[in-house]
């Protein structure tokens, strides 16, 4: 029997899947060509459906800081599946990752988990609702929460927007309750909390924004965010989706030293398996059924499997002391990029925070909002994708997308990645 290429995967995916894919950004849209089927993952390598080997510095969008199959992790979940898979009751598992995880990150008493981080997201949402009182939601643009109704709202161009909604299916009135703001601004900022403050329930945001380029934001502005929700008592919630055990142990927040009302996990605490999870203080916490009135519930929640995987993940980064490893690749990785591409004839600039890069080309200094970013510089991207695909470097399909490293990668592998991108400049440019 011979195996099916890509292209009719690709083929046969379409009749029976929407668009061909389970996530849009999977497709290849925004760089065109065939998406590559993966058979499987080994270390800081993929393998496609054909047999052609990728470095790969998408990580599964984040999830897999250990890299493909670290042997640990699977060996955990092999065992704890053979145990069974789902039980629709407690189990020790959950207990022992909710431990380690609120013994993690700053301020956090309690946890709920859940099966991804747009669930993640939506509950903490409704948890801010219920525990305030109020209904509007704060959230900056550029910065994705997931799929949830109320967080599918961006911004207009600079000012402040209440609710357009970014999806068909999304009702106007419930995107009415959103309200955007750009990031780096603090008296848009102050404005909306002088003129509702006292209305707002939450403001939602990444606080090392990471899902429309890699946005650093500057300390003071997080600092302002975090007196102005606590002077008007509304909550700040941090989505540590991305940067949640990715940063340092306990994420953005210790990153910045700045706690969070509520935080939102997902990605690397469930060590490659569907785990998202929300946490903030017991007193907030208790708002959530059955303590509380805010209702949230999952047949598959702290599943016994995906617990295990993530509570491995977890254990081994702090063995490995993975954190400072990240560092120390991240900033090898900048030196190689940074010799490779000198003389290079393109603008560039790379944005790195620990594990998570992004490379820009457009001029100037690194953007620090969505207004700022330069959509033109994306142009260039598709041939240079494939281009680096075709050198067996595997990258994330869309110009706007975060570069992630695992503990897998070697030094020869960012040696790779930095030729790599020249060959490829180099080569598009011709
Ligand atoms: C990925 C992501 C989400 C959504 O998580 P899913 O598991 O894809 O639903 C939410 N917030 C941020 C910051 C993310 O990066």
């Amino acid at each position: 029997m011979t195996k099916d290429t890509n292209a009719e995967l690709f083929e046969r995916a379409r009749r029976v899947i929407p668009g061909g894919v389970n996530s849009p950004v999977r497709a290849f849209q925004a760089v065109g060509g065939t998406p590559r089927f993966m058979s499987r993952g080994e270390g800081a390598f993929v393998v496609d459906e054909e047999g052609n080997r990728y470095l790969d510095f998408m990580n599964s969008w984040g999830p897999l800081i250990l890299g493909h199959c670290h042997p640990e992790v699977i060996e955990v979940i092999q065992n704890k599946a053979a145990l069974g898979t789902t039980f629709g009751a407690p189990c020790r598992a959950e207990v022992e990752l909710a431990e380690a995880v609120v013994a993690s990150y700053p301020g956090l008493e309690q946890v709920r988990f859940v099966s991804s981080g747009s669930e993640a997201t939506m509950s903490a949402i409704r948890l801010a609702r219920g525990a305030t009182g109020r209904d509007i939601i704060v959230k900056f643009s550029g910065c994705y929460h997931g799929h949830a109704d109320h967080l599918l709202v961006a911004a207009g161009s600079g000012l402040v927007t209440a609710g357009q909604p970014s999806s068909a299916g999304v009702p106007k009135a419930f995107a009415a309750l959103t309200t955007v703001l750009p990031l780096d601004d603090e008296e848009k900022l102050k404005a909306l909390f002088a003129a509702e403050g006292s209305r707002i329930a939450a403001v939602i945001i990444e606080p090392i924004p990471a899902n429309n380029g890699l946005l650093l934001q500057r300390k003071e502005f997080l600092l302002t965010l975090r007196r102005l929700t606590r002077e008007s008592g509304a909550l700040l919630i941090f989505d540590e989706v991305i940067s949640g055990f990715r940063v340092a142990k306990g994420g953005a927040a210790e990153y910045y030293g700045i706690t969070p009302d509520l935080a939102t996990f997902g990605k690397i605490i469930g060590g490659g398996l569907p785990v998202g999870a929300n946490g903030g203080s017991a007193h907030l916490m208790q708002h959530i059924a059955p303590a509380g009135p805010v209702y949230q519930a999952g047949t598959l929640s702290g599943n016994p499997v995906a617990m295990a995987a993530g509570l491995a993940t977890l254990r081994i980064l702090e063995r490995e002391k993975g954190w400072t490893q990240l560092e120390e690749k991240g900033v090898l990785l900048e030196k190689e990029v940074t010799a490779a591409l000198t003389g290079v004839d393109l603008p560039w600039t790379m944005t790195r925070v620990g594990s998570i890069f992004w490379l820009s080309f457009q001029k100037g200094a690194a953007p620090r909002s969505a207004e700022t970013l330069d959509q033109n510089a994306g142009a260039r991207f598709s041939p240079l994708f494939h281009a680096m695909l075709d050198r067996g470097v595997y990258i994330p399909p869309s110009a706007f997308e975060v570069l992630f490293l695992s503990l897998a990668h070697t030094p020869a592998d960012m040696a790779k990645f930095a030729t790599t991108l020249r060959d490829s400049i180099t080569a598009t440019a011709a």
